[in-house]
C-alpha cells in the first residue's frame, strides 16, 4: 500500500487543504499524510520572470522526502515555471518520489476575477492526481476522460476527467 505525503508550503489556509485532501481520498485509496512546511522559496525565484523555478524547488525538497515512505507532493501558492514554458501547473519526477503543484493558476479569480472554491478544489485534485501519476511512472494519456491527459491551459484542466482511465489505473495497480 502506497503512502502519499502532501506538504503545503507556506500555506495560510489550512481549511482549503483539508477540503482538497478529503476530495483527493475519493480517487486515491492510499494513506495520505499531511506535512505543512515553512520554507523560504527565494532560492527558486527568477527576478526576470517574477516566477519560481519548479525544478529547483523539487531538488530542494529531495532531502525532506528522503526519510519518508512513498510519494511526496508539495503544494505551493507561488506561480511556477520551467524554462521552456511560460508557466506550469506542476512538475513531477517521472517514476520518482517528489512532485509539486501550484494553486496560483487553478484559482478561477486568476482568469475571471470571480472566486469559485468548488472549482479550485476540483482543479487542485486533478493536478495532484496528474503529478502523482507521473511519480507512479505514468506518462501522458490520449484519453480526455483521463486525468493523465496533458493540460497546457486551464481550459484543458477543466475538460479532462478527474480520475485515471482504466488503462492508467491498471498500470499503477489502482
Ligand atoms: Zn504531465
Ligand atoms: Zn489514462
Amino acid at each position: 500500500m502506497s503512502v502519499i505525503t502532501i506538504a503545503p508550503i507556506n500555506f495560510s489556509n489550512p481549511e482549503l487543504i483539508d477540503k482538497i485532501i478529503s476530495e483527493l481520498k475519493k480517487y486515491l485509496p492510499y494513506k495520505i499524510n499531511l506535512q505543512p512546511l515553512q520554507i523560504n522559496l527565494n532560492f527558486a525565484y527568477s527576478v526576470e520572470r517574477g516566477q519560481y523555478y519548479s525544478t529547483k524547488i523539487i531538488q530542494h525538497l529531495l532531502p525532506f522526502a528522503e526519510n519518508i515512505n512513498g510519494k511526496f507532493l508539495a503544494l505551493v501558492e507561488v506561480d511556477l515555471f520551467i524554462p521552456v514554458f511560460t508557466y506550469v501547473f506542476g512538475e513531477a519526477q517521472l517514476n520518482g518520489k517528489v512532485s509539486i503543484v501550484s494553486l496560483t493558476r487553478l484559482h478561477e479569480e486568476f482568469y475571471s476575477g470571480i472566486s469559485d472554491e468548488k472549482l479550485l478544489i476540483e482543479r487542485s485534485v486533478k493536478e495532484i492526481l496528474h503529478e502523482l501519476g507521473h511519480n507512479f511512472g505514468l506518462i501522458h494519456c490520449k484519453d480526455w476522460d483521463c486525468v493523465m491527459h496533458s493540460s497546457l491551459g486551464i481550459e484543458e484542466v477543466d475538460i479532462k476527467g478527474i480520475d485515471y482511465c482504466s488503462n492508467c489505473k491498471r498500470l499503477i495497480r489502482l
